[in-house]
């Protein structure tokens, strides 16, 4: 991603917060920076370190959980419960309705995509808990893949 399009979409993030009467601070939006900026996801430690190599500051990760936290609920990040990081949203740009997510990850380079999935999937994973008598918490799905770059 180029730096104008992050620009945008930081831009976008902004309007959102506003929008929803919170405040995308200077922190909360070099958290989201350090995320679009790199191509594979990235632990809270791992995005304390891009903060201190971008700013000159340090910051502790326990305040980087606060603010992933933050980007988490107004949907601007997503945590990867597998391998406990977090990618920046695929859609903080778009006009549509944040879709349920499902994230394919590639084996070979760790890179994540975010795509939607349907409905009645969810429907059917829930169902498949219940037929189990057991109650489906999430149907955020990780699924190992191999990207189309790496597959070429
Ligand atoms: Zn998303
Ligand atoms: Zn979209
Ligand atoms: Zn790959």
């Amino acid at each position: 991603m180029n730096k104008r399009q992050i620009e945008q979409i930081l831009n976008r993030a902004d309007e959102r917060c506003r929008a929803k009467g919170t405040r995308f601070t200077e922190k909360r939006q070099s958290i989201l920076r350090a995320l679009l900026k790199s191509p594979v996801p990235l632990s809270a430690y791992e995005i304390a370190d891009a903060y201190r190599d971008t700013t000159g500051e340090t910051i502790q990760a326990m305040s980087v959980y606060r603010m992933l936290d933050f980007l988490a609920e107004n949907s601007l990040v997503h945590k990867l419960a597998s391998a406990n990081k977090f990618v920046a949203c695929a859609h903080i740009a778009c006009h549509h309705e944040h879709e349920t997510p499902q994230f394919l990850i590639c084996e070979r380079c760790g890179a994540v995509k975010e795509v939607g999935i349907k409905g009645n999937v969810i429907k059917a994973l829930q169902q498949g808990a219940a037929n189990a008598g057991w109650q489906m918490l999430s149907p955020a799905l990780e699924l190992p893949c191999l990207c189309d770059r790496c597959a070429a």
